[in-house]
């Protein structure tokens, strides 16, 4: 293969990173280098033999001094003990002998450190060169001197001094000259500066001992190597241990200084998580209460200085959470109020905050809110992203919000005071039908003192026994036979006048006083029970339907307590139903399922409220323990009003009878739904249609009625069977 191409060739093997500048000044030192020690091994190997011994051995002690290179603290920087060898066979044995010990050293000092070979071709060739300008130029200076006639010992010492310092200059500078134009950059004196001084001072100083050494030699013969030899070895030995121990003393305190630094940086990283935790709610990432509370006393303070700066704040309440949560588990309502979090952050302008105060509550600080109007058209906005259907669990569902609005023009003092009135707003919202927005205005404030004062009330009147119960019949649809009866909580506030059990109830839910409650129903409907089914045999078999609440399923004596009033009022267990909603028994479900099946087996009936509102059961629905399903009045009531509204009750009713379950109709407001559900096949039902719920003393009445049957003929019965009751 001709030259050109193999030259290429090993170019590119060689130097396949270089420049074109780098790629030059390589292939002029490394071979001008390389020529310099092929000059030099031929004219050494000419020597005497003992004069090569020298040689060799000179070079052997640099090669050696070069495994055990001097590294300077702080820097990368490191020489060779074996300088002083070099020096020696410089000036006892000619440039040639140096140029041979300096390229050795200098390619085994590269050789341990390198795996390039154009590093490992380069560094030799280099030392070769600039030991070789050097070399000649002192032997030219000596020359000189001699020519001259100076001939004093004093004169070689200095002048090797300064020809180590030289020496020093020209090889800083070949040697730092090719990383600068690999770099891109020019040659610079700046090379020479960072360890000038103390490495020219080392390279001088053995430069001057090489030189003693050679005077001495010159004048006391091979004695004075062995004199002087020992300590100068202890010397360069020292200097190395001594470096040695400093660089571990720096690397030592490198590493301290180091883990004092990641640690300050984990700590800060820490104290930014904590904080980011302290603020933020770890589900959706959004700021949490805390953060919102703060934004919001910063906003309420810029009102009252700058009144044009008006803030609105919303308060979010999602009217089917629990519904979702319960009966599709935690993780789906989890992922509800991500997406949640997610529709409401996107329609809210940068400046403007939202957060979560906790379970399904959100807020929004609407930031320089000048018209209510603005702010309730993006309530409706709101309204209509988060009522679009989320998919969670693999299931469709669909969910709106009751937004609780109020603003800066109140005039607020205090943030907590804001999220007061928009939280009663939003209650408002709940109440007028839920999935709307509520304005706040000061009259609301009335409405929460009635919650405060119906609760204090509710207490009292529990314990003088003031909750009186209503009994709506439940009745076979097809004939109007009474079976039976739910127990309904009534309450007659003195003041106030009859409260509704939508308002009572939830109250009594919140405070606990739930379970009271049921205690005191269960107890009074189960004896009023008993005395009904003793009055004749016809009604023996009446049974009785009690609600009961999430707290009440929760309570660790729930079947004691039922146990209890069973055998105190002497009602039979299969003649009570404890009617519990979809919701209660699939968040129960996982903990009480043993308290459920403990009462079923003791013979107590378990019924599900409101089926249809939840999601899960249907396909949870053979599994769990229960013996009859309530459809909620919301499709009863639809009943009639087009004709596909029949598929729902239709479709639960064919679940029920496949499951063996009874199936009930709650809500039968029309003779018109009446017929239906009796032609859909319900057996079962209750509703104003055949009865409202009625005091003991119209109970009384009707089965009064009852044992005494007028004479009717059954076609009208079925036609109008709430005058055989009333
Ligand atoms: P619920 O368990 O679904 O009770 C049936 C409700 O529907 C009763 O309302 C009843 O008066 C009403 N209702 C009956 N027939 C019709 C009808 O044809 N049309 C319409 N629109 N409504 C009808 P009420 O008595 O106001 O009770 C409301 C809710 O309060 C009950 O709903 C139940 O969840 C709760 N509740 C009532 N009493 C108790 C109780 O003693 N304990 C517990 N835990 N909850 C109770
Ligand atoms: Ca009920
Ligand atoms: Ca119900």
């Amino acid at each position: 293969m001709p030259l050109l191409p193999r030259l290429i060739r090993l170019h590119q093997a060689l130097l396949p990173d270089y420049n074109r500048r780098a790629s030059i000044y390589w292939w002029t030192v490394a071979p001008l280098g390389l020529i310099a020690i092929g000059h030099a091994l031929w004219v050494v190997s000419g020597l005497p033999a003992v004069a090569l011994t020298q040689v060799a051995v000179g070079v052997m002690l640099a090669v050696l001094a070069a495994y055990f290179p001097i590294v300077l603290p702080r820097t990368a920087t490191a020489f060779a003990a074996g300088e002083i060898f070099v020096f020696l066979l410089l000036l006892s044995h000619g440039v040639e002998a140096a140029v041979l010990a300096a390229a050795v050293e200098a390619g085994v000092a590269t050789w341990r450190v390198s795996r390039r070979w154009s590093s490992r071709i380069a560094s030799p060739a280099l030392g070769g060169l600039s030991m070789q300008i050097a070399g000649l130029l002192l032997m030219s200076v000596l020359g000189e001197l001699g020519r001259l006639g100076v001939q004093h010992q004093g004169v070689l010492v200095m002048a090797t001094l300064w020809f180590a310092v030289v020496h020093f200059i020209i090889n800083t500078l070949l040697v730092g000259t090719l990383p600068r134009l690999k770099r891109g950059e020019w040659p610079s004196w700046s090379d020479l500066a960072g360890n000038f001084g103390i490495t020219a001072a080392v390279s001088a100083g053995s430069a001057a001992g090489a030189a003693l050494l050679t005077v001495s030699f010159r004048d006391s013969g091979v004695a004075v190597i062995l004199v002087v030899g020992p300590p100068l070895a202890l010397v360069v030995g020292m200097l190395h241990a001594f470096f040695k121990q400093q660089e571990a003393y720096r690397e030592i305190s490198e590493a301290a200084a180091q883990s004092a630094r990641r640690e300050a940086e984990i700590t800060a990283r820490h104290l930014q998580e904590m904080h980011h935790i302290a603020f933020h709610d770890a589900l959706t990432a959004l700021p949490n209460r805390r953060r919102f509370v703060e934004e919001l006393s910063r906003a309420v303070q810029t009102a009252r200085e700058q009144p044009e700066s008006g803030f609105a704040v919303m308060f979010f309440d999602f009217d089917r959470f629990k519904v979702i949560n319960d009966s599709l588990g935690h993780a789906a309502g989890d992922d509800f109020l991500i997406e949640v979090s997610r529709r409401i952050s996107s329609r809210v302008r940068p400046n403007d905050l939202v957060a979560r105060l906790g379970g399904d509550e959100f807020a929004v600080l609407v930031r320089g809110a000048r018209h209510i109007e603005g702010i309730e058209e993006l309530a409706t906005r709101m309204q209509e992203a988060v009522s679009q259907p989320y998919i969670v669990a693999g299931t469709e569902v669909r969910s709106s919000a009751s937004i609780g609005i109020t603003s800066s023009s109140h005039g607020y003092d205090r943030p907590g005071d804001v999220l007061r009135d928009a939280d009663i707003a939003m209650y408002r919202a709940k109440a007028a039908g839920k999935a709307r927005h509520t304005v706040f205005d000061a009259g609301m404030h009335a409405e929460v003192a009635r919650r405060l004062r119906l609760e204090s009330d509710l207490r009292r009147a529990l314990a003088e026994g003031q909750v009186g119960i209503a009994y709506q019949p439940i009745v076979e649809l097809g004939s109007g036979r009474l079976l039976g009866f739910e127990a309904l909580a009534r309450w007659t506030h003195p003041e106030l006048g009859p409260v509704r059990p939508d308002e009572f109830i939830p109250i009594a839910e919140e405070s606990a006083l739930i379970v009271e409650l049921t205690d005191s129903v269960l107890a009074r409907a189960c004896r009023q029970l008993r005395r009904w089914q003793s009055q004749d045999p016809c009604f023996a078999e009446l049974f009785l339907h009690v609600n009961v609440s999430d707290r009440d399923v929760a309570q660790r004596n729930l079947v004691a307590r039922v146990k209890r009033e069973l055998f105190e009022s002497c009602v039979q267990p299969r003649h009570l139903t404890l009617e519990l909603t979809e919701a209660i028994l699939m968040h129960r479900l996982s903990t009480e399922r043993g308290a459920l099946e403990e009462l079923r087996a003791f013979g107590v009936r378990l019924s599900i409220d409101d089926f249809g509102v939840g999601y899960s059961s249907l396909a949870h629905l053979s599994t769990l323990p229960i013996d009859s399903l309530k459809i909620d009045r919301s499709f009863v009531s639809r009943l009639g009003l087009r004709a596909d509204d029949a598929s729902i009750v239709r479709t639960i009713l064919n679940l029920g009878r496949s499951l063996d379950k009874t199936v009930i109709a709650e809500g039968v407001e029309t003779a018109e739904q009446l017929e239906t559900l009796r032609q859909l096949g319900c057996h079962i039902g209750q509703g104003y249609q055949m009865h409202t719920p009625l005091s003991v003393q119209a109970v009384d009445a009707l089965l009064e009625r009852l044992v005494a049957p007028p004479v009717v003929p059954a076609a009208e019965i079925l036609a109008e069977p709430q005058r055989l009751f009333h």
